[in-house]
């Protein structure tokens, strides 16, 4: 698959003729409508948190999300870009959709290069068995951190050009926490990111991207991309674009391409947990004309960097949360804290005991009816195995997560044997199935500890709802998230806090080993 021979192969590719009514779709056959286009789509999505010691393997795609070939065409209840994709192709029948892979996992540490190998070869195998293409939508996170390559995301688009040749267009969606490097740039002929967060457009970013790649193939706009990094990182809990900083910089970008100045922005407030060095956040922006484009992406930048103080967030310590409790006694509504440092979403290993240590020792146990999860495979088995009912003597959490805390001996009664699955009621990723593995829950007094095998995202109160226990009736219920949760949380309370906890995620970012992001860099650095 060498650039030259893919670009070779396309110029002699024969024109097809017009055929019957109903071979759009038929992506096996080499036949398309006149003036039709054949896209490949396709999508390979994780976010790498470095300071995690979590891993993953095959098996964690393979139970989050996993389609290739004619699956990714089936219909399916994922409101995702793949989805987006399909849209649009309804949308504009000259599109014939050419699947390869799309496959994503839960947030976590670096990908090991044997996992990353595995999926670049199912790519490239499905690649080669192709026709020949006119376009290429291809769906990456963006934050995607090999253990030998700071930028995995670059690494697909280098084998998605390798296999076009250097005159297919290729765009790419990306998620609005990517790290946008260099090499995504200049290698991809259109990048679209989310517009939201917690996200919830999914679906509109791959039309948007699908929209956008007609229109080059159709030599309708031939973008270019300038790319305008920031030296700043920032707490994801405030990454919201609902309210604050966001959300003004969102009008902004908005308003800039209805008064044309450019023709299409992406902001990306990169997740702050990557210790590499081209990391930042970014504008990118994207016209026909390059000097408009350059100068939006620069208006946009100073726009973002002028508002890096409204990032900071205050965290709670537990203690307070429980003198609060008491404080509002009778109040409606949960308190819901996130220990948004061991958020599975952005890559920690969901495995802290932190919270219950804290729990337990103020004694909440005898008062307050508090839900929780921690992932603890070998907790969550015996807990499962002894059964409904037993009483049992655990060690639980840091199975993984050994820098940041120690297991924790507990003595509780299996009140719940669940069956691991559940299905996210909402928003964000309405529709998936989540998979906790096995899964009990412990009751500690009054309080309820939700054991689960494998880390999943534990902001929808699905999640404890699965096990038998109710968020809305519960006076503190814990989730793992930086704002994911609050789409669903949110319906349920007002009384929403982040906690100050240690871990991989944290939001105290001064308080983590950075080394090798570039210097000088907000917030490590002054610059007043
Ligand atoms: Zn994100």
């Amino acid at each position: 698959m060498e650039a030259a021979g893919a670009g070779a192969q396309r110029r002699a590719r024969p024109v097809y003729k017009a055929s019957a009514a109903g071979t759009r779709g038929c992506f096996h056959e080499r036949v398309r409508e006149e003036n039709g286009m054949n896209i490949i789509i396709g999508g390979l999505l994780q976010e790498s948190n470095t300071f995690s010691e979590a891993s993953s393997a095959m098996r964690d795609f393979e139970q989050y999300y996993f389609r290739t070939g004619s699956q990714l065409l089936e219909p399916q209840k994922a409101e995702n870009e793949l989805a987006g994709f399909i849209k649009a192709a309804a949308d504009h029948p000259e599109m014939t959709l050419l699947p390869t892979v799309f496959a994503q996992a839960v947030s976590s540490g670096k990908i090991p290069r044997r996992t990353f190998d595995e999926l670049k070869r199912l790519l490239a195998e499905r690649l080669a068995g192709l026709p020949a293409c006119d376009g290429v939508l291809f769906t990456l996170h963006g934050a995607w951190v090999a253990e030998d390559n700071d930028d995995a995301d670059g690494e697909i688009v280098e084998l998605l050009r390798l296999h076009v040749g250097p005159d297919v267009p290729i765009v790419i969606t990306l998620d609005s926490h990517a790290n946008v490097t260099r090499k995504l740039v200049e290698t991809v002929d259109g990048i679209v990111g989310y517009r939201t967060f917690p996200h919830t457009d999914y679906v509109p970013t791959g039309y948007r991207a699908a929209e956008l790649l007609r229109r080059i193939v159709r030599g309708e706009a031939k973008p270019h991309i300038r790319l305008c990094k920031v030296p700043m990182i920032v707490p994801a809990e405030r990454h919201e674009t609902a309210r604050g900083p966001m959300a003004e910089l969102w009008e902004e970008a908005l308003a800039g391409e209805r008064e044309g100045r450019c023709a299409m922005t992406s902001l990306f407030l990169v997740q702050p947990w990557l210790d590499i060095a081209e990391m930042g956040c970014s504008v990118v922006v994207m016209d026909d004309d390059p000097a408009k484009a350059e100068e939006e992406a620069g208006r946009l930048a100073a726009s973002m960097w002028s508002k890096r103080k409204q990032f900071d967030i205050r965290l709670y310590g537990v203690e307070e949360m429980v003198v609060m409790l008491e404080e509002q006694r009778g109040r409606g509504g949960p308190v819901v804290v996130s220990d948004s440092a061991d958020s599975p979403g952005a890559g920690s290993p969901g495995d802290s005991n932190f919270v219950l240590r804290e729990l337990l020792r103020l004694k909440t146990h005898h008062r307050w009816n508090c839900l929780l999860s921690i992932v603890d495979p070998g907790a969550a088995r015996a807990a499962a195995e002894a059964g409904e009912g037993r009483t049992v003597r655990l060690q639980v959490g840091h199975s993984v997560s050994r820098a940041y805390g120690e297991p924790l001996a507990i003595e509780g009664v299996v009140a719940k044997v669940g069956s691991g699955k559940f299905r996210f009621g909402g928003g964000t990723v309405a529709g998936l199935e989540a998979n906790m593995g096995r899964c009990a829950v412990v009751q500690i007094g009054t309080v309820s500890v939700l054991l689960m095998e494998n880390a999943t995202f534990t902001g929808d109160p699905a999640m404890y709802r699965s096990v038998g226990l109710e968020p809305a009736d519960a006076d503190l219920v814990l989730v793992k998230s930086a704002a994911q949760f609050r789409a669903e949380y949110e319906l349920l309370t007002d009384r929403i806090y982040i906690l100050d906890t240690p871990g991989a995620s944290t939001a105290n970012l001064t308080g983590l080993p950075f080394r090798h992001i570039p210097r000088p860099m907000y917030p490590f650095d002054s610059f007043d």
